[in-house]
């Protein structure tokens, strides 16, 4: 029997089923930290002290968009956050799920539910909101942007991450990840979904959102290690906050 979302549920929705279908398929080696996912893993602790430092996470109502196999979940439950994460691969959540009993992570909770769904079912109640490498995967990225927005409560956080779109990271995300390096699977990523941070923030601000800072992840291939910083020509955060209502 298959646990394949099945992609007809989805058909007037914000999904594209081949990108779910290409997640799923490699669903059981989430956690794997040497497995496809192995960059995730890498990155996970800049990335989760960068929210720590912007948004410190401790007692926080969080909602992580596009969690698939909870890598950054889990990680903000352990550091004390109330974290539901929700995707739309069903074999992701099921590993997410097991992993956290498995882990005896507290404070993770994993559902089956679009982004803009929940958006309508519970608006304004996450003190912040994660979006991490999602939105490229989408046919419609500002309407993810939107649903985050939404659930955002005001004066609380919004995190995304993404691909640049542009010659350089073609050759190093596209060429070089996944076809010189061999990191990632090849086709995990298209460039024409890739996303300039102009793009982003202009759909960040057409929500009311302010961007209060960015930064860029840069790989280097000799040490293999990854950083933060300024270059955000390949892969970027975009750090946003709703403004307190008055
Ligand atoms: N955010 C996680 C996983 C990134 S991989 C992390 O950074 O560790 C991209 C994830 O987006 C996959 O789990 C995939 O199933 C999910 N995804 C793709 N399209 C989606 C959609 N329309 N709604 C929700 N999740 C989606």
């Amino acid at each position: 029997m298959s646990t394949h979302t099945n992609p007809s549920q989805f058909s007037s929705a914000n999904v594209d089923p081949a990108e779910l279908a290409k997640f799923s398929e490699l669903a059981h080696r989430w956690w794997d930290t040497e497995s496809e996912f192995k960059p995730l893993h890498q990155i996970n602790p800049l990335r989760l002290n960068w929210i720590q430092s912007l948004a410190p996470l401790a007692g926080q109502k969080v909602v992580d968009i596009g969690c698939g196999g909870g890598i950054l979940s889990d990680a903000m439950a352990r550091q004390g956050a109330q974290v539901l994460g929700v995707d739309l691969a069903v074999k992701s959540l099921k590993v997410a799920q097991l992993h956290a009993l498995e882990a005896g992570t507290q404070g993770v909770q994993y559902r089956e539910i679009s982004a803009e769904d929940l958006a309508v079912e519970q608006p304004a109640q996450f003190d912040v909101v994660t979006c991490m490498e999602m939105l490229e995967h989408v046919p419609d990225p500002a309407s993810i942007v939107k649903a985050c927005a939404t659930l955002v409560k005001p004066g609380g956080w919004v995190f995304f991450s993404t691909l640049n779109r542009n010659p350089k990271s073609f050759l190093l995300a596209v060429v070089g990840a996944e076809y010189v390096l061999n990191m990632l699977p090849r086709g995990t990523h298209e460039y024409a979904r890739m996303i300039k941070p102009s793009e982003l923030a202009d759909w960040v601000r057409a929500q009311s959102l302010n961007v209060m800072q960015m930064k860029g992840m840069t790989y280097n291939p000799f040490t293999r290690h990854y950083a933060l910083g300024t270059d955000t020509d390949v892969n970027y955060l975009m750090a946003t906050q709703k403004p307190v209502a008055n």
